[in-house]
């Protein structure tokens, strides 16, 4: 038995809103949401938008409504409040200030005037010895009067942590389990741009400390950083989280998952026609084993989450995994459901309000996405039905005594398996011979639904002018 967490957990999703979420990065968020539902926690939202250039508005707006279309709502942040905020790391700029005077003032902390030109000649240079591109120390003892004397100059100095050297970082990752880094292989890193704006390293561990974040949930992508991280709460006497990195998610063909290889935007999954629990379902089983194989709902997807049942191994993404989940979530909806998901795509246009009901009941074995219910949309409703060509062949090569036969057997028919019983009698046809050129008649289609549904569906003046139509194709030469 898991001996009980004394203090709630809390978890977070720190997207910068410089994209659309895809596929990769709303697993994390999945996971981190998962992770707090299952232990009773709390989730977070917080928008890492320090990066001005490259962060936007509307991303934003598209990341809170990707998130709330896949029910990941959160109890505190951005746009839901709570007692840390502002939860938009531009407008922490105040908070992140008390922070730097707190380092610099102890020494831990100290103006940069390199230039990124200097910068990248000193990463060459290390390259070409051989040793790993850390930032050499050029500033790292200035005297405070010629640090003065540069900033008079106009010179804007970036700020870096001074690395204490000799130490080795150690901490027990939830996925990866015990990770150590040496400090001497770190270099005293950039915490504040020259610009003024924090650095990841830095915005992202302080606001975790004050926003009472108890796991970290995030790509494997970010293991290097948690060292540097650590050090800074160290020096700041700010607490830890615990940190779960994630291994990536690859595409089908074994590259880092992109737009190439299968990625896909939680926007194009939506217009797609995916349904929120088909891609939940999905991506909670990217990497992470569940004991069941059957479509979970919300619940079940907390419930049966821990963090122990997470791969060490990069995760695949299948698209025909996506599909199975999409197909089994269809499933799942009740009737109301489906008609309001299909409407919400439009595909019912055509089709008479009262009838749509009807419509909806006979087509939900043969779609997996909305998409899909427009050829049966089309064969049940549409005058003149479409005829796909493997249908027009079935008529055809049945012949128009064929048809003749059923329209006679039609005055007597009450319903399909009288007709089918009648027509197979007359023309000593059975199985596919017999209910094939129906089907085909009927529907245009050389394949989906039951054809007594069919039947009740169309109602006897729809069969009868069908079977007329089916005749006379068979007549032409
Ligand atoms: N803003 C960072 C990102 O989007 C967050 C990383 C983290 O979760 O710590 O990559």
């Amino acid at each position: 038995m898991r001996a009980m967490t004394v203090k709630p957990i809390k978890t977070r999703f720190a997207p910068s809103p410089t994209g659309l979420l895809h596929l990769g990065n709303v697993r994390t968020a999945l996971f981190s949401a998962l992770l707090a539902r299952s232990r009773g926690g709390q989730f977070l939202l917080r928008i890492e938008d320090t990066d001005a250039e490259r962060s936007r508005p509307e991303f934003v707006q598209a990341l809170l409504r990707d998130l709330r279309w896949l029910g990941l709502d959160w109890d505190e942040g951005f746009d839901a409040g709570g007692d840390a905020g502002p939860y938009a790391q531009s407008e922490r700029g105040d908070l992140f200030a008390g922070y730097y005077r707190q380092l610099t003032e102890a020494g831990m902390a100290y103006p940069c005037f390199c230039s990124p030109a200097e910068l990248e000649r000193g990463r060459k240079r290390l390259r070409a010895q051989g040793k790993p591109p850390r930032y050499p120390g050029t500033c790292a003892h200035l005297s405070a009067e010629e640090a003065e004397r540069r900033a008079a100059e106009g010179r804007q100095p970036t700020l870096r942590f001074r690395v204490p050297l000799g130490r080795t970082i150690r901490f027990e990752d939830g996925v990866r389990g015990p990770v150590s880094f040496r400090t001497d292989e770190i270099g005293d890193f950039v915490i504040r741009r020259s610009d003024g704006t924090p650095a990841f390293f830095f915005s992202n561990a302080i606001d975790d400390a004050l926003m009472g974040v108890t796991d970290v949930v995030r790509g494997e992508d970010h293991i290097a950083n948690t060292p540097r991280q650590l050090l800074l709460l160290e020096a700041l006497g700010l607490s830890a989280p615990a940190y779960h990195h994630l291994p990536l998610v690859m595409g089908d063909d074994g590259a880092p998952l992109s737009k190439r290889n299968g990625s896909a935007s939680v926007e194009e999954l939506r217009e797609g026609g995916y349904l929120p629990l088909a891609v939940l379902n999905h991506l909670a089983r990217l990497g992470h084993r569940y004991e069941s194989d059957e479509l979970l709902d919300e619940e079940g997807l907390a419930t049966g989450f821990d963090p122990e049942r997470i791969g060490h191994s990069a995760a695949r993404h299948d698209p025909q995994q996506l599909e199975h989940w999409q197909a089994e979530a269809l499933r799942a909806l009740d009737e109301a459901e489906l008609l309001a998901y299909l409407d919400r795509f439009g595909v019912l246009e055509p089709v008479e309000p009262a009838r749509r009901p009807a419509l909806t009941a006979l087509l939900r074995d043969n779609i997996v996405r909305a998409g899909d219910a427009r050829v049966w949309v089309a064969a049940f409703s549409a005058d003149p039905m479409p005829l796909e060509d493997a249908a027009r062949e079935e008529v055809r090569s049945a012949g128009a005594e064929f048809f003749r036969a059923a329209l006679a057997a039609l005055d007597t028919a009450e319903d399909f398996p009288s007709l089918a019983k009648a027509v197979g009698q007359a023309t000593e046809r059975k199985g596919r011979k017999l209910f094939m050129p129906l089907r085909a008649a009927l529907s245009g289609q050389t394949h989906g639904p039951e054809l007594p549904r069919i039947w009740d569906y169309l109602g006897r003046a729809r069969v009868d002018a069908r079977l007329r139509k089916a005749m006379e194709l068979a007549e032409q030469p």
